[in-house]
């Protein structure tokens, strides 16, 4: 369920129509619903309390969505924050969520990230290899400190909706196998810089089966049970996001409830373990739109009509990157027989297409349309290509909007480089 609704004939986030915020900020524009994110925060992790897990640690997937204002409204919810580079550390802490329920991934951290993390007290650093269990270790020994750490183990389940975004196959660069891990875990609770706390895995996203989710869990609790009968401590186990949102063209995804019985009825009788959860997409997607205007409808006379948005690929990449599906919505529907475009960006390649032979209603030069489902992986993901402005993002909570990252002028565009001494 999502806040983005006909309104009096408009499309509407919450208590605002989508053309009040485009009047004031312009297009392209990210909206961003307050509400939406926060149930889908609450629903998760009422389910999971409900289904009689006690204390889960739910740690917001900051890459899906890296705005501030959008990590503070999920914090001030209870979230925590999922982070995989310092950065994301930074913004996680500026958004008020307390180190203690940060955890820290990613398959390659520099020294000085292992550093900024152990010095602001993340909850856990997940480890993803052999060199990097080395690497905290001697950080930690540096700092006098114990880094506080998880395996992230690879359990060898293929699950995700793309291929580039499938992470728990033996052959995907993430975490360590079964065997490993034990070994590592073993390893790491005699080094002095580290002090494990946890297993943890993440196999992939936009997945809309339970069936190898379960897979990946049963294979998680036999770890645990061995590395206790090892006489390991472990009091976490990380079960990762990868819960799907649904993009119309996609199988429905699980129902939280049924994600959280299905972990209970996975985890039964596994005693002294708080679980943790990584959620990203399930949460943010459908909480934002990309609003967007139409540019020109260029129809060819031989057949095809491109309609071309102010919106391109480097606003929103997951089409071009990913063959995504996004629903496409005019925030004032005109009446009239569909039409059937192409549905294009501004862009010097063939690649900025969102889509082809998409039947919509009429559109005309100066409409807006939505993308919607675009709260996750879409603004995280834009750039200057092409050296267009970076998208600017919009809050609501009800009837109130507050631009939340303004778009740059072209001068701070310019005023980022500098010049070479020999070029004057
Ligand atoms: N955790 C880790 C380690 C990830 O790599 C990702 C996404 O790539 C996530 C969590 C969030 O996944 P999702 O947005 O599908 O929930």
């Amino acid at each position: 369920m999502n806040h983005f609704e006909l309104k009096g004939g408009e499309l509407a986030c919450e208590d605002v129509p989508l053309s009040t915020i485009a009047d004031a900020v312009g297009t392209p524009v990210y909206v961003y619903s307050s509400a939406t994110l926060v149930r889908h925060f609450t629903v998760l992790r009422d389910a999971l309390i409900g289904a009689g897990l006690k204390d889960p640690l739910v740690a917001f997937a900051v890459k899906s969505n890296p705005n501030v204002a959008v990590i503070r409204t999920l914090a001030q919810a209870g979230a925590g924050a999922d982070v995989v580079s310092e950065g994301e550390i930074r913004r996680a802490l500026a958004a008020g969520v307390p180190a203690s329920r940060i955890v820290f991934s990613g398959v390659g951290k520099s020294d000085g990230e292992i550093e900024f993390a152990l010095q602001a007290g993340v909850a856990e650093i997940n480890l993803e290899s052999e060199p990097e269990l080395d690497l905290v270790d001697a950080v930690g020994r540096r700092l006098g400190r114990r880094a506080t750490v998880a395996i992230r183990v690879n359990p060898d389940v293929e699950a995700g909706g793309h291929a580039k975004i499938s992470t728990g196959k033996a052959e995907s660069k993430f975490g360590v196998s079964l065997a490993e891990a034990e070994r590592l875990y073993a390893k790491a609770s005699n080094l002095p810089g580290v002090r494990p706390v946890g297993v943890a895995c993440h196999i992939g996203s936009q997945i809309t089966d339970l069936a190898p989710l379960e897979a990946a869990f049963v294979k998680m609790r036999a770890l645990v049970e061995r590395l206790r009968a090892e006489g390991l401590s472990v009091e976490r186990l990380d079960l990762g996001g990868g819960l799907g949102a649904p993009y119309f063209n996609t199988p429905t995804p699980p129902e939280p409830a049924d994600y959280a019985a299905m972990i209970a009825r996975t985890m039964a009788g596994l005693s002294g373990v708080q679980l943790a959860f990584e959620p990203g997409r399930m949460i943010a997607a459908n909480a934002g739109v990309l609003v967007t205007k139409v540019q020109h409808v260029h129809a060819r006379p031989e057949g095809r009509k491109f309609l071309v948005l102010d919106a391109a690929m480097n606003d929103l990449l997951r089409p071009a990157m990913y063959d995504a599906f996004h629903d496409i919505r005019p925030v004032a529907p005109r009446p009239g027989e569909p039409i059937v475009y192409d549905v294009v960006g501004p862009i010097c390649e063939t690649g900025d297409t969102f889509t082809r032979d998409r039947t919509l209603p009429p559109l005309q030069t100066g409409d807006l349309v939505a993308f919607m489902t675009a709260g996750a992986y879409g603004a995280a993901m834009s750039s200057e290509y092409n050296s267009r402005l970076l998208v600017p993002e919009v809050l609501v909570k009800g009837d109130r909007f507050a631009v939340v990252r303004p778009r740059p002028t072209y001068d701070d565009m310019l005023a980022r480089e500098a010049n070479a001494p020999w070029l004057d």
